[in-house]
């Protein structure tokens, strides 16, 4: 064999849990060590060393993908009481993700992987939909309470000399609620660059929708920091990319969306991406075929899948029944990282690398070689459900070829 492909930066590889982490390693070994010299800064997430490190293991594979600019990252348990117990944590550690993107301070980019034979619900999505969601403020960091007949609500902004401004909500004749919600002018034109960034990066058009005609202050708000920042700075790079940023109300969208082939990035506010992201997901099928990506605005990039770490099958694997679960998504989070930093060192043997790992994988299912949720999804005749280690086997065989 030919010798491997050197790496110049090392790539931060967060380890994560269950099926996925076991998937993990399968990747490695069947799809990627073989052929790649993997120069990785290795960080376990998985739950036992987070408890292990008091979870500080999180926080420095944050600051190394600060470091060095791109990670691919693990499904990893997010603790409950049932996770506490079962692994005997001294503390409910957060959500790694969420820790990440504090960290990072980024925008969630989610998109379907599409194949043939896997056809959307909705028949003209030919393409994929990639929803941008902010993920800062709005009703995720409300302030709310029930009001009782005969009370008054008004916002009060007291400003820093000591100043109040006063504006009424309601005077309750009967008993109802209210609910303050906020975000800032930094946070929504770092969603609106990271948009703008990726858009050029895939050479995609943007849709963004608010509420505006009725949130005339709020949601105009957003509409307005979109416009400013691609007036001034994204403007010229849209037109040179053959691209276009293009803003409408919400209700608009949604029918735009359900007419249109697909193929743009919808960026969404912070409620509507909760939303629309399962619409999108579910409509397209399988949510082993989801990717995302957290981008933060001065361009460090993190790869995962959309989905969790599978915990049903993982109790099968480890009662030694068969699996077959679907590695799509994870492997996209590995080719999408190598190819990015395959970009960003110039190296173009490991960014085609990982565009014949992607093409070897699609081609594999188009050839009727899948795991189970695309088995029942798939009009394929000749169509076989394989185990989790046979399938990557199968993509093993064909980037084999194409190599
Ligand atoms: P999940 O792991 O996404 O799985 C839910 C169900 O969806 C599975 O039981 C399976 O359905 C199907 N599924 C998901 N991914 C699949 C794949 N790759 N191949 C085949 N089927 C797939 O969600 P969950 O069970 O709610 O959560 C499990 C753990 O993951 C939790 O501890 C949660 O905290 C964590 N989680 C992590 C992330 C993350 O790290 N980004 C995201 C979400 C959840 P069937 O059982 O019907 O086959
Ligand atoms: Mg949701």
């Amino acid at each position: 064999m030919a010798d491997k492909i050197q790496m110049k930066t090392p790539l931060v590889e967060m380890d994560g849990d269950e099926m996925t982490r076991v998937i993990w390693k399968m990747i490695k070994d069947i799809l990627l060590t073989p052929y790649i010299d993997l120069n990785t800064e290795y960080y376990d997430l998985g739950l036992k060393h987070r408890e292990e490190t008091k979870d500080q293991v999180t926080v420095d594979s944050a600051n190394a993908t600060k470091k060095y600019g791109v990670a691919v990252k693990c499904a990893t348990i997010t603790p409950n009481a049932q996770r506490v117990e079962e692994y005997q944590l001294s503390e409910m550690w957060k959500s790694p993700n969420g820790t990440i993107r504090a960290i990072l301070d980024g925008t969630v980019f989610r998109s379907p992987i599409i194949v043939k034979g896997i056809s959307s619900y909705i028949p003209t999505w030919t393409k994929p939909i990639t929803i941008a969601r902010h993920a800062y403020g709005d009703i995720y960091k409300n302030s709310e309470m029930t009001v009782e007949a005969g009370s008054k609500a008004e916002i009060v902004i007291t400003d820093k000399d000591g100043n109040e401004t006063r504006q009424l909500i309601h005077e309750y004749k009967t008993p109802g609620v209210v609910q303050g919600v906020h975000n800032l002018d930094s946070s929504i034109a770092s969603f609106a660059r990271a948009c703008f960034n990726y858009a050029l990066d895939v050479k995609q058009d943007v849709w963004f929708a608010t509420k505006d005609t009725i949130s005339k202050k709020y949601d105009h708000r957003f509409k307005d920091i979109f416009q400013e920042i691609f007036d001034t700075d994204y403007k010229e790079k849209f037109e040179q990319a053959g691209i276009e940023y293009f803003y409408t109300l919400i209700d608009d969208v949604v029918a735009r969306t359900v007419r249109s082939e697909g193929g743009y990035i919808w960026a969404c506010k912070n409620y509507d991406g909760d939303v629309m992201s399962d619409m999108v997901a579910t409509a397209f099928g399988s949510l082993g075929m989801m990717t995302s990506v957290l981008v933060s605005p001065d361009g460090v990039y993190e790869y995962e899948a959309a989905h969790g770490t599978v915990t049903r099958h993982y109790y099968k694997y480890l009662k030694g029944e068969p699996t077959s679960t679907n590695s799509v998504a994870t492997i996209f989070a590995w080719s999408g990282a190598l190819r990015k930093r395959g970009e960003l060192d110039h190296s173009a043997e490991l960014a085609g690398f990982a565009d014949k790992l992607e093409q070897a994988t699609v081609q594999t299912i188009e050839d009727g070689v899948m795991t189970g949720d695309l088995y029942i999804l798939s009009s394929l005749e000749n169509k076989k459900k394989v185990d989790t280690e046979t399938f990557l086997k199968e993509i093993g065989l064909r980037l084999e070829k194409l190599l």
